[in-house]
């Protein structure tokens, strides 16, 4: 049986390596030219129920623990004027929450847990072909192709492999544009302790200033808008940014005067909650390919499980593939639908005119 993973994220990659713990090889094809072509973004918070899950299906629980940072789970929540709505403090030293890792040392973990040539970089794949007989030819951009028996998308929010299953559109459902803040300690300390060890979010009305503690000296700043009734072009610069801060405390704007440049901006755009599939031989998604949802804290974590859940189900049918990823779609729509669901419920709300009353009241019940 050969099985081609289309993309080494981190649900491609979990999903490598716990097929390889189990004696079943699996090439990934990555479009990025190696691990480090591209900067992998923020921090993530592992939950027990899920990333932390998957980890341990990959034999990782160690080395995530080596690794992760507690601390990152701190949460301060701000209004405007700078008072202090929420301090959220983890329990020191603890991995009972949701420890923070950075996503590329996270990425790395999952490749250096991988045999040699298992991740083959720099290809692209441009097409996706049944072939006749069964199985998938793969097309890359450099000309190259392959043939597959199983072919799992895995390849994120523009997956090429989805059009096999669904034309489920991406919608957008929010404007995110970011700084990213070097050597904070010693270049903006006031900012350093602004922040603390974990994440800040101020909240005001449809619209978020939030700041994230990294690896290696680094802050992540971020302003968030609701897609509708704003036009990303008209982002693209730092004096608009803080125009939509006009009156806020000084002491929270400085965190975008201090960033360098233009912000990078971005849309982002989910599918819808409910999305599914009838099975198709042969092919299946994990992942944001499969269920692109709002950036509250849930799509790293269930792309890990899907990685972890469709390799339990392909080893436990290793003689029938398709009995495997039958199995993996019916779970993973139980359990994804309610998980999109409520993402989208607490994107709109984090962003909706009563954003802090309604986040305080969520997180105390
Ligand atoms: C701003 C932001 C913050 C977030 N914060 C969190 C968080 O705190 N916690 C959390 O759980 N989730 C978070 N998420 C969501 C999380 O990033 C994604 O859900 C997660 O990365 C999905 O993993 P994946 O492996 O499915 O896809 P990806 O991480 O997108 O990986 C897909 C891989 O496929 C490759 N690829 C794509 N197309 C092709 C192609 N044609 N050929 C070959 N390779 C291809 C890509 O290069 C990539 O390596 C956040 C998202 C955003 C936007």
């Amino acid at each position: 049986m050969r099985v081609a993973i289309a993309g080494g994220g981190l649900g491609g990659l979990t999903l490598a390596r716990v097929l390889h713990r189990h004696g079943i090889g699996a090439v990934v094809y990555e479009r990025e030219d190696g691990r480090s072509a591209r900067s992998q973004g923020g921090l993530i918070d592992l939950h027990p129920e899920s990333g932390q899950r998957a980890l341990e299906a990959a034999g990782l629980t160690a080395e995530f623990r080596s690794e992760a940072r507690p601390e990152g789970e701190e949460l301060r929540i701000l209004d405007p004027a700078g008072r202090t709505l929420l301090h959220h403090r983890p329990e020191p030293g603890s991995f009972a929450g949701r420890p923070e890792i950075d996503r590329s040392v996270l990425r790395d973990l999952l490749l250096d847990s991988l045999p040699g040539g298992t991740v083959v970089w720099g290809q692209r794949i441009v097409a996706v072909t049944p072939r006749a007989g069964g199985g998938f030819g793969l097309a890359f951009e450099n000309g190259y192709s392959v043939g597959c028996d199983v072919l799992i998308g895995a390849d994120g929010a523009r997956s090429v492999v989805r059009p096999l299953l669904t034309a489920a559109a991406l919608a957008p459902v929010g404007i995110l544009a970011e700084y990213t803040l070097d050597d904070v300690e010693r270049r903006h300390p006031e900012l350093a302790d602004l922040v603390g060890p974990g994440n800040l979010w101020c909240l005001g009305s449809r619209r978020i200033l939030a700041a994230q503690r990294q690896g290696g000296g680094r802050v992540r700043v971020g302003v968030s808008l609701p897609a509708d009734g704003h036009d990303i072009e008209a982002y693209r610069s730092r004096r608009a940014l803080l125009e939509l801060f006009d009156g806020w405390d000084p002491r929270l704007t400085a965190l975008l005067e201090a960033g360098a440049g233009a912000p990078v901006v971005r849309r982002i755009e989910a599918m819808p909650a409910d999305t599914r599939w009838e099975h198709r031989a042969g092919v299946t998604l994990i992942g944001d390919a499969a269920h692109l949802m709002p950036p509250v804290g849930e799509g790293a974590n269930q792309a890990m499980l899907d990685g972890a859940e469709l390799a339990a189900a392909i080893v436990a049918n290793r003689a029938d593939p398709d009995a495997a990823l039958r199995a993996y779609e019916e779970a993973m729509f139980a359990r994804i639908h309610p998980i999109a669901a409520m993402s989208a419920r607490v994107q709109a709300m984090m962003l909706s005119p009563t954003a802090a009353d309604d986040i305080i009241r969520f997180f105390t019940g």
